[in-house]
């Protein structure tokens, strides 16, 4: 997944692929010498390297199948970076703290990079959050559905948000609105990695042909990174 997608637009359709070709795929016509309407697009990859991403949330994400069906519980692993990118995170045995591992990873930042405070005083916090005895093996135990890896993030960002004065986030909101939509575009990213090596394209109706009403989910998708 080193290659980068990139996106052009040629007889109304987008057409994906690594490299812009030496003629248009679907109707035959030499691009040499000639310039694209358009210039061609490059599709950021979501996925990237968790220990690199400070103060983030992170997903893991192995496999194709699990962001497909992620539904907020137990599917994937999710953490929580420090500002050394070490990635901390619930299991079975309690809180880990690892330093590699989480390098394929769905990254959302919790930082904007102007909160100097809260970033001075992050890695104490998850530190500290990390040791209290409801992530302790001993005093209780990991729960599948209720006291997971996702239930200690999301209560890890809620008390970050409540040392802002900001409301907590439910685990739907949460999920709906900044775990999904990456997973959406991640999943896509896959599925159009897949189709270019297999068939070095993937070409589709171009949306401004077939909806008229503004722009389509997915190219959405590929704008709001
Ligand atoms: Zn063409």
């Amino acid at each position: 997944m080193d290659k980068s997608v990139i996106k052009f637009n040629h007889c109304d359709k987008d057409i994906y692929c690594f490299f812009v070709p030496d003629q248009c795929p679907e109707c035959g016509v030499s691009f040499s010498g000639k310039r694209l309407e358009e210039a061609p697009v490059s599709i950021p990859n979501p996925v990237s390297n968790g220990h690199q991403a400070p103060c983030a949330f992170l997903v893991a994400s192995t496999e194709d199948s699990a962001l497909r069906d992620f539904d907020g519980c137990s599917d994937l692993h999710t953490g929580i970076s420090n500002t050394n990118g070490i990635v901390y995170n619930y299991t079975k045995t309690g809180v880990q703290r690892e330093h590699q591992g989480w390098e394929h990873c769905i990254c959302i930042p919790l930082v904007q990079p102007d909160m100097f405070s809260l970033m001075s005083q992050w890695d104490q916090y998850l530190e500290k959050f990390s040791s209290a005895q409801m992530w302790d093996p001993s005093w209780q135990s990991f729960n599948e559905e209720s006291h997971n890896c996702y239930s200690y993030s999301l209560m890890f960002i809620n008390r970050v948000l409540a040392t802002q004065s900001k409301p907590a986030l439910s685990k739907e909101e949460f999920t709906r609105s900044f775990v999904l939509p990456r997973i959406k575009r991640a999943s896509k990213y896959m599925m159009l990695c897949r189709e270019i090596s297999q068939n070095h394209f993937y070409i589709v109706d171009s949306p401004r042909r077939n909806s008229g009403e503004g722009p389509s989910e997915e190219d959405e998708d590929s704008k709001s990174n």
